[in-house]
Protein backbone atom coordinates (compact mmCIF):
# COMPACT_ATOMS: atom_id res chain seq x y z
CA UNK A 1 0.00 0.00 0.00
CA UNK A 2 1.60 3.68 -1.09
CA UNK A 3 0.72 6.58 0.78
CA UNK A 4 -2.63 7.28 -1.27
CA UNK A 5 -4.74 9.85 -1.60
CA UNK A 6 -8.69 10.66 -1.36
CA UNK A 7 -8.99 11.56 -5.00
CA UNK A 8 -12.37 12.44 -6.19
CA UNK A 9 -13.44 11.26 -10.40
CA UNK A 10 -16.96 12.38 -10.98
CA UNK A 11 -18.68 10.45 -13.86
CA UNK A 12 -15.98 7.87 -13.19
CA UNK A 13 -17.87 4.75 -15.22
CA UNK A 14 -17.38 6.99 -18.18
CA UNK A 15 -15.69 5.92 -21.31
CA UNK A 16 -12.25 8.30 -20.35
CA UNK A 17 -12.99 8.33 -16.47
CA UNK A 18 -12.56 4.23 -16.39
CA UNK A 19 -9.14 4.43 -17.55
CA UNK A 20 -8.16 7.59 -15.06
CA UNK A 21 -9.67 5.45 -12.05
CA UNK A 22 -7.56 2.00 -13.28
CA UNK A 23 -4.69 4.62 -13.48
CA UNK A 24 -5.31 6.22 -9.78
CA UNK A 25 -6.13 2.52 -8.38
CA UNK A 26 -2.44 1.41 -9.37
CA UNK A 27 -1.50 3.92 -7.81
CA UNK A 28 -2.49 2.75 -4.38
CA UNK A 29 -5.19 6.32 -4.00
CA UNK A 30 -8.68 5.84 -2.61
CA UNK A 31 -11.30 6.79 -5.42
CA UNK A 32 -14.18 8.49 -4.83
CA UNK A 33 -15.85 7.60 -7.96
CA UNK A 34 -19.85 9.70 -8.60
CA UNK A 35 -22.16 8.12 -11.19
CA UNK A 36 -26.05 9.44 -11.43
CA UNK A 37 -26.92 5.95 -10.71
CA UNK A 38 -24.56 3.60 -8.35
CA UNK A 39 -27.04 0.93 -7.85
CA UNK A 40 -26.98 0.13 -11.55
CA UNK A 41 -23.97 -2.15 -10.73
CA UNK A 42 -23.07 -3.70 -13.97
CA UNK A 43 -22.24 -0.54 -14.71
CA UNK A 44 -19.80 -0.40 -11.49
CA UNK A 45 -18.70 -3.70 -11.78
CA UNK A 46 -15.02 -2.93 -13.71
CA UNK A 47 -14.04 0.01 -11.71
CA UNK A 48 -14.70 -2.42 -8.44
CA UNK A 49 -13.20 -5.66 -9.96
CA UNK A 50 -10.05 -2.70 -10.78
CA UNK A 51 -10.12 -2.16 -7.31
CA UNK A 52 -10.21 -5.44 -5.78
CA UNK A 53 -6.65 -6.33 -8.15
CA UNK A 54 -4.93 -2.61 -7.61
CA UNK A 55 -3.65 -1.19 -4.38
CA UNK A 56 -5.85 1.58 -3.87
CA UNK A 57 -9.42 1.13 -2.98
CA UNK A 58 -12.70 2.96 -4.30
CA UNK A 59 -15.71 3.76 -2.87
CA UNK A 60 -18.66 5.15 -5.10
CA UNK A 61 -21.23 7.87 -4.92
CA UNK A 62 -24.66 9.06 -6.22
CA UNK A 63 -24.59 12.32 -7.84
CA UNK A 64 -25.76 14.42 -10.35
CA UNK A 65 -23.95 17.61 -12.22
CA UNK A 66 -27.65 19.28 -12.49
CA UNK A 67 -27.81 18.94 -8.40
CA UNK A 68 -26.60 22.07 -6.62
CA UNK A 69 -24.65 20.77 -3.84
CA UNK A 70 -24.84 16.63 -4.88
CA UNK A 71 -21.11 16.43 -4.95
CA UNK A 72 -20.88 17.37 -1.38
CA UNK A 73 -20.22 13.87 -0.13
CA UNK A 74 -18.24 12.63 -2.68
CA UNK A 75 -15.79 15.57 -2.46
CA UNK A 76 -15.44 15.48 1.05
CA UNK A 77 -11.72 14.79 2.75
CA UNK A 78 -10.25 15.04 -1.38
CA UNK A 79 -7.17 16.60 -2.34
CA UNK A 80 -7.46 16.33 -5.74
CA UNK A 81 -10.88 16.64 -8.36
CA UNK A 82 -11.29 15.21 -11.83
CA UNK A 83 -14.11 16.70 -13.23
CA UNK A 84 -14.47 14.60 -15.67
CA UNK A 85 -18.72 14.21 -16.21
CA UNK A 86 -20.13 15.72 -19.26
CA UNK A 87 -22.12 14.53 -22.50
CA UNK A 88 -20.03 13.85 -25.39
CA UNK A 89 -22.86 13.34 -27.78
CA UNK A 90 -23.76 15.05 -31.25
CA UNK A 91 -27.33 14.35 -32.26
CA UNK A 92 -29.00 16.20 -29.90
CA UNK A 93 -32.91 17.17 -29.59
CA UNK A 94 -32.32 19.93 -27.33
CA UNK A 95 -28.63 21.44 -27.38
CA UNK A 96 -29.27 23.11 -24.18
CA UNK A 97 -30.83 20.65 -21.98
CA UNK A 98 -28.93 17.78 -23.12
CA UNK A 99 -25.21 19.41 -23.52
CA UNK A 100 -24.96 23.22 -22.43
CA UNK A 101 -26.33 22.41 -18.96
CA UNK A 102 -24.78 19.93 -17.81
CA UNK A 103 -21.47 20.96 -19.29
CA UNK A 104 -21.71 24.59 -17.20
CA UNK A 105 -24.17 23.79 -14.89
CA UNK A 106 -22.18 20.86 -14.04
CA UNK A 107 -18.72 22.51 -13.76
CA UNK A 108 -19.93 25.21 -11.73
CA UNK A 109 -21.39 23.11 -8.95
CA UNK A 110 -18.34 21.11 -8.87
CA UNK A 111 -15.68 23.85 -8.73
CA UNK A 112 -17.88 25.65 -6.67
CA UNK A 113 -18.24 22.48 -4.64
CA UNK A 114 -14.31 22.35 -4.43
CA UNK A 115 -14.09 26.08 -2.91
CA UNK A 116 -16.38 24.42 -0.01
CA UNK A 117 -14.02 21.80 0.50
CA UNK A 118 -11.29 22.74 2.61
CA UNK A 119 -9.16 19.53 2.10
CA UNK A 120 -9.16 20.63 -2.24
CA UNK A 121 -6.19 21.40 -3.59
CA UNK A 122 -5.98 21.24 -7.10
CA UNK A 123 -8.96 20.39 -9.94
CA UNK A 124 -8.27 18.66 -13.43
CA UNK A 125 -10.94 19.54 -15.29
CA UNK A 126 -11.79 17.30 -18.79
CA UNK A 127 -11.90 20.06 -21.45
CA UNK A 128 -11.09 19.32 -24.82
CA UNK A 129 -9.67 20.77 -28.15
CA UNK A 130 -13.14 21.34 -28.76
CA UNK A 131 -13.12 24.22 -26.65
CA UNK A 132 -10.25 25.70 -28.73
CA UNK A 133 -11.71 24.73 -32.45
CA UNK A 134 -15.14 24.14 -34.26
CA UNK A 135 -13.78 23.35 -37.79
CA UNK A 136 -10.41 21.50 -39.16
CA UNK A 137 -10.25 25.20 -40.82
CA UNK A 138 -9.63 26.90 -37.46
CA UNK A 139 -6.68 25.74 -36.87
CA UNK A 140 -5.42 27.80 -39.25
CA UNK A 141 -6.12 30.70 -36.70
CA UNK A 142 -3.14 28.93 -34.49
CA UNK A 143 0.24 29.67 -34.52
CA UNK A 144 2.37 28.05 -37.59
CA UNK A 145 -1.68 27.26 -38.39
CA UNK A 146 -1.64 24.71 -35.70
CA UNK A 147 -3.85 24.93 -32.62
CA UNK A 148 -2.03 26.01 -29.15
CA UNK A 149 -3.30 26.85 -25.84
CA UNK A 150 -3.58 30.49 -26.98
CA UNK A 151 -6.44 29.24 -28.79
CA UNK A 152 -9.91 29.56 -27.99
CA UNK A 153 -12.99 28.61 -30.15
CA UNK A 154 -15.43 31.32 -31.12
CA UNK A 155 -16.95 29.81 -33.62
CA UNK A 156 -18.92 26.72 -32.13
CA UNK A 157 -22.78 27.95 -30.74
CA UNK A 158 -25.65 26.15 -29.48
CA UNK A 159 -26.83 25.47 -33.49
CA UNK A 160 -23.51 24.83 -35.17
CA UNK A 161 -21.64 22.45 -32.92
CA UNK A 162 -23.19 22.84 -29.71
CA UNK A 163 -20.86 20.02 -28.03
CA UNK A 164 -17.74 22.35 -28.84
CA UNK A 165 -19.84 25.19 -27.73
CA UNK A 166 -20.73 23.39 -24.12
CA UNK A 167 -17.41 22.35 -23.80
CA UNK A 168 -16.21 26.40 -24.62
CA UNK A 169 -18.33 27.80 -22.39
CA UNK A 170 -17.44 24.96 -19.69
CA UNK A 171 -13.87 25.64 -19.30
CA UNK A 172 -14.32 29.56 -19.74
CA UNK A 173 -16.50 29.31 -16.81
CA UNK A 174 -13.76 26.98 -14.82
CA UNK A 175 -10.98 29.45 -15.38
CA UNK A 176 -13.57 32.09 -13.88
CA UNK A 177 -14.08 30.34 -11.05
CA UNK A 178 -10.33 29.27 -10.34
CA UNK A 179 -8.86 32.90 -11.05
CA UNK A 180 -11.50 33.79 -8.44
CA UNK A 181 -9.87 32.03 -5.04
CA UNK A 182 -6.88 30.99 -4.15
CA UNK A 183 -7.38 27.47 -2.34
CA UNK A 184 -6.63 25.07 -5.26
CA UNK A 185 -4.85 25.60 -8.77
CA UNK A 186 -6.94 24.32 -11.91
CA UNK A 187 -5.34 22.36 -14.73
CA UNK A 188 -7.04 21.25 -17.68
CA UNK A 189 -6.64 18.71 -20.17
CA UNK A 190 -7.56 19.12 -23.79
CA UNK A 191 -7.41 16.23 -25.67
CA UNK A 192 -8.48 15.59 -29.52
CA UNK A 193 -10.80 12.92 -30.25
CA UNK A 194 -9.99 9.83 -28.34
CA UNK A 195 -10.25 6.59 -29.51
CA UNK A 196 -9.00 3.42 -28.05
CA UNK A 197 -10.25 0.21 -26.45
CA UNK A 198 -13.32 0.68 -23.79
CA UNK A 199 -13.75 -0.94 -20.33
CA UNK A 200 -16.82 -1.30 -20.54
CA UNK A 201 -18.36 -0.96 -23.96
CA UNK A 202 -21.95 -1.85 -23.61
CA UNK A 203 -22.58 0.92 -21.65
CA UNK A 204 -20.76 3.95 -22.64
CA UNK A 205 -22.61 6.23 -24.64
CA UNK A 206 -19.39 8.47 -25.68
CA UNK A 207 -19.26 9.55 -29.65
CA UNK A 208 -16.37 8.07 -29.52
CA UNK A 209 -17.55 4.69 -29.76
CA UNK A 210 -20.32 5.45 -32.24
CA UNK A 211 -17.62 7.87 -34.41
CA UNK A 212 -15.08 4.91 -34.77
CA UNK A 213 -18.26 2.26 -35.13
CA UNK A 214 -18.50 3.82 -38.19
CA UNK A 215 -15.09 3.09 -39.38
CA UNK A 216 -16.12 -0.47 -38.70
CA UNK A 217 -19.36 -1.26 -39.37
CA UNK A 218 -19.95 -0.37 -43.35
CA UNK A 219 -21.58 2.65 -43.04
CA UNK A 220 -19.22 4.14 -44.86
CA UNK A 221 -19.07 1.52 -47.57
CA UNK A 222 -19.68 3.99 -49.97
CA UNK A 223 -16.57 6.05 -49.16
CA UNK A 224 -14.56 8.02 -46.19
CA UNK A 225 -14.81 11.68 -46.41
CA UNK A 226 -10.81 13.01 -46.23
CA UNK A 227 -11.99 15.33 -42.88
CA UNK A 228 -9.22 16.63 -40.97
CA UNK A 229 -8.92 15.99 -37.28
CA UNK A 230 -6.82 15.12 -34.45
CA UNK A 231 -6.56 11.48 -32.36
CA UNK A 232 -5.36 10.67 -28.85
CA UNK A 233 -5.16 7.03 -27.24
CA UNK A 234 -7.61 7.14 -24.08
CA UNK A 235 -4.95 5.24 -22.24
CA UNK A 236 -2.93 8.25 -22.63
CA UNK A 237 -4.96 10.80 -22.08
CA UNK A 238 -5.79 8.94 -18.56
CA UNK A 239 -1.95 9.20 -17.59
CA UNK A 240 -2.02 12.86 -18.67
CA UNK A 241 -4.73 13.50 -16.26
CA UNK A 242 -2.94 11.66 -13.70
CA UNK A 243 0.32 13.82 -14.17
CA UNK A 244 -2.19 16.50 -14.07
CA UNK A 245 -2.67 15.99 -10.77
CA UNK A 246 0.11 15.34 -9.50
CA UNK A 247 3.12 16.80 -10.88
CA UNK A 248 3.97 20.24 -9.16
CA UNK A 249 5.21 22.18 -12.47
CA UNK A 250 1.19 20.91 -14.33
CA UNK A 251 -0.64 24.33 -14.74
CA UNK A 252 -3.19 25.46 -17.42
CA UNK A 253 -4.64 24.32 -20.43
CA UNK A 254 -2.89 21.01 -22.01
CA UNK A 255 -3.68 19.81 -25.39
CA UNK A 256 -3.25 16.49 -25.52
CA UNK A 257 -3.41 14.95 -29.10
CA UNK A 258 -0.87 12.01 -30.22
CA UNK A 259 -1.43 12.53 -34.06
CA UNK A 260 -3.09 15.11 -36.62
CA UNK A 261 -4.42 12.83 -39.45
CA UNK A 262 -8.39 12.40 -41.56
CA UNK A 263 -10.79 9.72 -41.26
CA UNK A 264 -9.61 8.54 -44.87
CA UNK A 265 -6.10 7.61 -43.65
CA UNK A 266 -7.40 6.06 -40.31
CA UNK A 267 -10.13 4.49 -42.64
CA UNK A 268 -7.06 2.64 -45.33
CA UNK A 269 -4.55 2.13 -42.46
CA UNK A 270 -7.35 -0.23 -40.62
CA UNK A 271 -8.04 -1.47 -44.13
CA UNK A 272 -4.04 -2.35 -44.45
CA UNK A 273 -4.45 -4.42 -42.00
CA UNK A 274 -7.86 -6.22 -41.43
CA UNK A 275 -9.15 -5.72 -44.96
CA UNK A 276 -8.18 -9.40 -46.14
CA UNK A 277 -10.85 -10.74 -43.44
CA UNK A 278 -13.13 -7.94 -42.97
CA UNK A 279 -14.92 -5.09 -45.01
CA UNK A 280 -13.23 -2.03 -43.90
CA UNK A 281 -13.76 0.90 -46.09
CA UNK A 282 -11.06 2.80 -47.81
CA UNK A 283 -12.73 4.52 -51.00
CA UNK A 284 -12.24 8.15 -51.13
CA UNK A 285 -15.76 9.82 -50.45
CA UNK A 286 -15.01 13.02 -52.82
CA UNK A 287 -15.85 16.56 -51.36
CA UNK A 288 -18.36 17.24 -54.87
CA UNK A 289 -20.66 14.19 -53.42
CA UNK A 290 -20.47 14.87 -49.73
CA UNK A 291 -22.01 18.50 -51.12
CA UNK A 292 -24.51 16.28 -52.86
CA UNK A 293 -25.71 14.09 -50.79
CA UNK A 294 -23.84 14.89 -47.36
CA UNK A 295 -27.02 16.82 -45.81
CA UNK A 296 -29.32 13.97 -46.76
CA UNK A 297 -27.22 11.15 -45.31
CA UNK A 298 -26.59 12.59 -42.01
CA UNK A 299 -27.81 16.05 -40.49
CA UNK A 300 -24.32 16.62 -38.77
CA UNK A 301 -22.77 16.72 -42.64
CA UNK A 302 -24.02 20.61 -43.74
CA UNK A 303 -22.40 22.31 -46.59
CA UNK A 304 -20.85 24.56 -44.00
CA UNK A 305 -19.62 21.11 -42.37
CA UNK A 306 -18.13 20.08 -45.31
CA UNK A 307 -16.90 23.42 -46.94
CA UNK A 308 -14.50 23.83 -43.13
CA UNK A 309 -13.36 20.56 -42.35
CA UNK A 310 -13.23 17.90 -46.10
CA UNK A 311 -9.98 18.03 -47.65
CA UNK A 312 -8.75 20.85 -44.65
CA UNK A 313 -5.62 19.62 -42.08
CA UNK A 314 -5.92 19.14 -38.91
CA UNK A 315 -3.44 20.48 -36.71
CA UNK A 316 -2.27 21.24 -33.29
CA UNK A 317 0.90 21.36 -31.02
CA UNK A 318 0.91 19.27 -28.59
CA UNK A 319 4.02 19.85 -26.97
CA UNK A 320 3.38 21.69 -23.84
CA UNK A 321 1.76 18.11 -22.33
CA UNK A 322 4.90 16.38 -23.28
CA UNK A 323 7.10 18.49 -21.98
CA UNK A 324 5.21 19.48 -18.58
CA UNK A 325 3.07 16.11 -18.16
CA UNK A 326 5.45 13.88 -19.18
CA UNK A 327 2.80 12.33 -21.99
CA UNK A 328 3.64 10.22 -24.55
CA UNK A 329 1.87 9.06 -27.35
CA UNK A 330 1.12 5.71 -28.76
CA UNK A 331 1.74 5.23 -32.35
CA UNK A 332 -1.97 6.00 -34.27
CA UNK A 333 -1.76 1.96 -35.87
CA UNK A 334 -1.82 0.31 -31.76
CA UNK A 335 -4.38 2.66 -31.29
CA UNK A 336 -6.70 1.73 -34.42
CA UNK A 337 -5.77 -1.90 -34.10
CA UNK A 338 -6.94 -1.93 -30.47
CA UNK A 339 -10.29 -0.45 -31.15
CA UNK A 340 -10.33 -1.96 -33.89
CA UNK A 341 -10.09 -5.84 -31.78
CA UNK A 342 -12.71 -4.52 -29.64
CA UNK A 343 -15.08 -3.94 -32.10
CA UNK A 344 -14.91 -7.68 -33.54
CA UNK A 345 -15.23 -9.20 -30.18
CA UNK A 346 -18.27 -7.20 -30.23
CA UNK A 347 -19.72 -8.48 -33.71
CA UNK A 348 -19.82 -5.17 -34.84
CA UNK A 349 -17.62 -5.74 -38.17
CA UNK A 350 -18.59 -7.57 -40.71
CA UNK A 351 -16.48 -10.68 -42.31
CA UNK A 352 -15.73 -10.97 -46.19
P1 LIG B 1 -18.88 9.11 -21.70
O1 LIG B 1 -18.35 7.73 -21.62
O2 LIG B 1 -20.26 9.28 -22.26
O3 LIG B 1 -18.80 9.78 -20.29
C1 LIG B 1 -19.55 10.92 -19.94
C2 LIG B 1 -19.82 10.88 -18.45
O4 LIG B 1 -20.57 12.03 -18.08
C3 LIG B 1 -20.65 9.65 -18.05
O5 LIG B 1 -20.00 9.03 -16.97
C4 LIG B 1 -21.98 10.26 -17.63
O6 LIG B 1 -22.53 9.60 -16.52
C5 LIG B 1 -21.56 11.65 -17.16
N1 LIG B 1 -22.72 12.55 -17.17
C6 LIG B 1 -23.41 13.01 -18.21
N2 LIG B 1 -24.42 13.78 -17.77
C7 LIG B 1 -24.36 13.78 -16.42
C8 LIG B 1 -25.12 14.38 -15.37
N3 LIG B 1 -26.18 15.15 -15.61
N4 LIG B 1 -24.75 14.17 -14.08
C9 LIG B 1 -23.69 13.37 -13.79
N5 LIG B 1 -22.93 12.77 -14.74
C10 LIG B 1 -23.27 12.98 -16.03
O7 LIG B 1 -17.95 10.06 -22.59
P2 LIG B 1 -16.37 10.27 -22.59
O8 LIG B 1 -15.94 10.26 -24.01
O9 LIG B 1 -15.70 9.39 -21.61
O10 LIG B 1 -16.28 11.78 -22.09
C11 LIG B 1 -15.74 12.12 -20.81
C12 LIG B 1 -15.18 13.52 -20.83
O11 LIG B 1 -14.12 13.61 -21.79
C13 LIG B 1 -16.19 14.60 -21.23
O12 LIG B 1 -15.94 15.72 -20.43
C14 LIG B 1 -15.83 14.88 -22.68
O13 LIG B 1 -16.23 16.16 -23.09
C15 LIG B 1 -14.33 14.73 -22.60
N6 LIG B 1 -13.65 14.52 -23.89
C16 LIG B 1 -13.94 13.37 -24.60
C17 LIG B 1 -13.30 13.17 -25.81
C18 LIG B 1 -13.55 11.93 -26.62
O14 LIG B 1 -13.14 11.88 -27.79
N7 LIG B 1 -14.19 10.91 -26.03
C19 LIG B 1 -12.38 14.12 -26.31
C20 LIG B 1 -12.12 15.25 -25.55
C21 LIG B 1 -12.76 15.44 -24.33
P3 LIG B 1 -23.68 8.50 -16.63
O15 LIG B 1 -22.94 7.21 -16.72
O16 LIG B 1 -24.43 8.66 -15.39
O17 LIG B 1 -24.47 8.77 -17.90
Amino acid sequence: MTDGKKVLVTGATGYVASWIVKRLLEEGHHVHATARNISQKNKTAHLQSLADSSPGEITFFEADLLIDGDFGTAMKDCEIVYHTASPFITVVKDAQKDLIDPALIGTRNVLHQASACPTVKRVVLTSSCAAMYTDAIDCKKGPNGELDESIWNDTASINYQPYNYSKTLAEQAAWEIADAQNQWKLVCINPSLIFGPAMAPEFSKSESLAIFKQLADGSLSTGVPRVGIGITDVRDVAEAHVQAGFRAEANGRNIVSGHNTNMLEMARLLHDKFGKEYKVPHSLAPKWLLYLVGPMVNKVITWKFVKNNVDVEWKANSSKAQKELGVTYRPLEQTLTDTFEQVIEQGIVKSR
